[in-house]
């Protein structure tokens, strides 16, 4: 388990409470069990563990948590917070720091969630759903990244997985109003 040394001045204690007001959970109320972390299937890809990163917030390490890894890999399965004696749902965190990673444009360290994050919430807004291929080319043009994954790509075209023009949902402007209102919100 990783051991984090902060100096003092890289604490901004204000962080928790904008933390705490954007996603309405109350950090506070951990108590450091570990349950968290000793059942979230993604820890082998985390920088910081779940626990650790909910202490960071109580510190205001604001630096350390937006260029964390550990936002960006947290696959959202909500384990955590279902089994959290104090109900804390991570997830939720993790969602409202990504978004404040991005909105301060912290480059952290990992690099390419954060761009399949913006190309995957692009594609679900202008079309109600994702539409993976366009996704696919947007990602690798981006990254600049052309080969890794080729093979696993080539036969999800080759067995129909991918489909090769763009289609729309029904409803699809009445999600992009929700992502129009979701922005204003933030104002
Ligand atoms: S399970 Fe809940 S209380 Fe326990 S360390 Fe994780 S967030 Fe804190
Ligand atoms: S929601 Fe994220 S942090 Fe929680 S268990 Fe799942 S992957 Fe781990």
């Amino acid at each position: 388990m990783k051991c984090v040394s902060l100096p003092g001045s890289e604490l901004e204690p204000a962080f928790a409470g904008q933390v705490t007001e954007q996603s309405g959970v109350d950090i506070n109320r951990c108590y450091q069990c570990l349950t968290c972390t000793l059942s979230c299937p993604s820890v082998f890809a985390m920088d910081h563990y779940p626990h650790q990163l909910v202490r960071l917030l109580q510190l205001g390490a604001k630096k350390e948590v937006l260029q964390s890894a550990t936002i960006w890999v947290c696959a959202s399965c909500e384990t955590c917070v279902t089994r959290c004696p104090n109900e804390i749902d991570i997830p939720r965190l993790m969602d409202t720091l990504r978004q404040m990673a991005i909105r301060e444009g912290v480059s952290g360290k990992e690099k390419t969630a954060p761009v399949y994050h913006r190309v995957f919430l692009k594609s679900v807004r202008q079309r109600g759903k994702p539409y993976e291929l366009g996704m696919l080319i947007e990602l690798k043009l981006r990254t600049r990244d052309f080969f890794s994954d080729l093979s696993m790509g080539l036969k999800m075209l080759l067995k129909g997985k991918l489909s090769l023009l763009p289609g729309r949902i029904k409803g699809y402007r009445e999600i992009s109003n929700i992502f129009r209102r979701s922005v204003e919100g933030q104002d």
